[in-house]
């Protein structure tokens, strides 16, 4: 049940509003108690200040108890208040006089029961006003109690003990009224706030639940359909907007995907085609000069060739996209390579009357993938084979600038018409379709300047198509001289 956010919110909310309510009460409670104490203390002590002033002047010029009790019998008459009760103790600490037993003052105390006086409590209270003067306190008896207020007045050389007491019976019953409200008021304000706080979490979550249903609809077949944004500015709208970037990306990457697989598709096709048409072509005849085979299998083997290189350009790449080709890093020469590099494709270039000139200054260390690196000269350096006539010079050179090695190969070839320059990079492009496939065993699929690239970046460089016209192209990979030691394959 507590799976949903609405009612987690509401629990909590109802939760927290039930404590705030209920330290409230009580807070309220214990305040209005004190104030109520106090406000009762300082009546009780101007009472007696004016009880004392009426016995006093009644009592003055007439010495002995006697004079005395009948002051103290005008002054509780004079002071007759609703729910009070005077009593004066003598210096032993025994009952002088009080207005419990005085008719008239009865009916001041009438929840007070007639030997209230002989109680416990009152006597502790009695017992410790004689050590203490102006002693204030609570007094158990009659229906809610007492606040008890005990003083010394000195009469004739005796000290004697005034005590006022006060019924609490009205504060106690005005407590009893506000909690008895409070009991009733809190659990409604609880009930009204939990059922307000539901419905509010309900609407405000309204649009998760439509952008959960919405976004439970989207799937690879409808992928460029989006969530509403209801308002940009708000949270929902963030995220929905933030769903919706993700779809975009989302898009993006399947239909990378899509066309990659399609143009894949459409490369592989070839080949087999080629393979097919050329060993039906070979098998339509019962029997064929060894020529005639040897030409059909030399065909066959060139496609085949070619296929193997389309795909295991297709699996370097995918691996790559997938961050799963892992860089074997080691120390070497760089300069060593691409001497190596340039041996490799010499009798490629002396075939077609190339000049191939290397020129690398010795000793330029380098940390990465060597067999790697290895590819990405290769596939430059037979770009550049294959791109320039007859009689014409393939460049290789590397130099150290600022902390990196530009490594350039420049072809004195035809160029890539400017248009199609930024486009090179791209996985399946090429510049010249039905030449690159009509070249014998050369025509690639468009494949090798992409993984070259990724080669280059793999080793956090770069690759560059720094110059191409009607002269010739120069394609420059920048590689830090000393590249991290965490070169992943990503
Ligand atoms: P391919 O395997 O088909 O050569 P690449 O990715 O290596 O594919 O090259 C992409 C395209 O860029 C080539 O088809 C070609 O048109 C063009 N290209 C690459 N290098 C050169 C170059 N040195 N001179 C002229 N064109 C080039």
């Amino acid at each position: 049940m507590l799976e949903s956010v609405r009612l987690r919110l509401t629990l909590w909310y109802t939760v927290v509003l039930a404590l705030v309510l209920v330290t409230l009460a009580l807070a309220g409670y214990f305040i209005f108690w004190q104030s109520t104490v106090k406000r009762t203390d300082s009546d009780l002590a101007e009472l007696s200040s004016a009880f004392l002033t009426t016995l006093m002047a009644e009592a003055k010029d007439q010495p002995g108890p006697d004079a005395l009790k009948s002051a103290a019998q005008v002054a509780i008459n004079e002071h007759r208040f609703r729910d009070h009760i005077f009593t004066v103790l003598d210096s032993a600490g025994g009952l002088f006089i009080t207005s419990l037993d005085l008719p008239s003052s009865r009916s001041a105390s009438e929840d007070v029961s007639p030997n209230f006086l002989a109680s416990t409590s009152f006597r502790k209270f009695a017992g410790a006003s004689a050590g203490v003067d102006h002693l204030y306190r609570n007094i158990t008896g009659g229906r809610h109690g007492y606040r008890g207020y005990a003083r010394h007045f000195p009469v004739n050389g005796q000290t004697y003990t005034l005590v006022v007491l006060r019924s609490l019976h009205p504060q106690k019953e005005m407590l009893e009224e506000i909690t008895t409200a409070f009991a009733g008021a809190i659990p409604i304000a609880i009930l009204l706030a939990s059922a307000g706080g539901y419905f509010l979490a309900r609407k405000s979550l309204a649009p998760v639940a439509a952008m959960s249903a919405q976004a439970g609809r989207i799937g690879a077949a409808n992928l460029h359909e989006r969530l509403a944004v209801q308002n940009e500015k708000d949270e929902l709208g963030h995220l929905a907007q933030s769903f919706n970037h993700l779809l975009d990306r989302l898009d993006q990457s399947f239909e990378r995907q899509r066309c990659f697989m399609a143009d894949a598709s459409h490369e592989l096709r070839t080949p087999v085609a080629i393979l097919r048409g050329e060993a039906e072509v070979a098998l339509s005849r019962a029997t064929r000069s060894p020529e005639e085979y040897r030409d059909s299998l030399t065909i066959l083997h060139n496609e085949a060739q070619r296929l193997t290189h389309i795909v295991e350009d297709l699996f370097t790449l995918t691996r790559a996209d997938a961050g799963q080709y892992p860089l074997e890093l080691r120390s070497f020469y760089l300069d060593e390579l691409l001497l190596d590099c340039a041996h490799s494709v010499r009798t490629l270039a002396l075939a077609k009357h190339i000049a191939l000139i290397a020129d690398a200054p010795p000793e330029l260390p380098l940390v990465g993938d060597e067999a790697l690196l290895r590819r990405m000269i290769l596939n430059l350096l037979d770009n550049a084979i294959k791109h320039t006539p007859a009689g014409g010079r393939v460049t290789l050179k590397c130099c150290s600038t600022g902390g990196e090695y530009a490594l350039s190969i420049t072809d004195t070839g035809t160029g890539i018409p400017f248009d199609l320059q930024p486009r090179i990079f791209e996985r399946f492009f090429r510049a010249d379709k039905a030449r690159s496939r009509g070249e014998n065993n050369g025509g690639g699929a468009g494949l090798g300047l992409s993984i070259a690239r990724w080669i280059a970046e793999a080793h956090h460089g770069r690759l560059e198509l720094t110059r191409s016209d009607a002269t010739g192209s120069t394609f420059t990979a920048y590689l830090p001289a000393t590249p991290s030691p965490a070169a992943s394959s990503g």
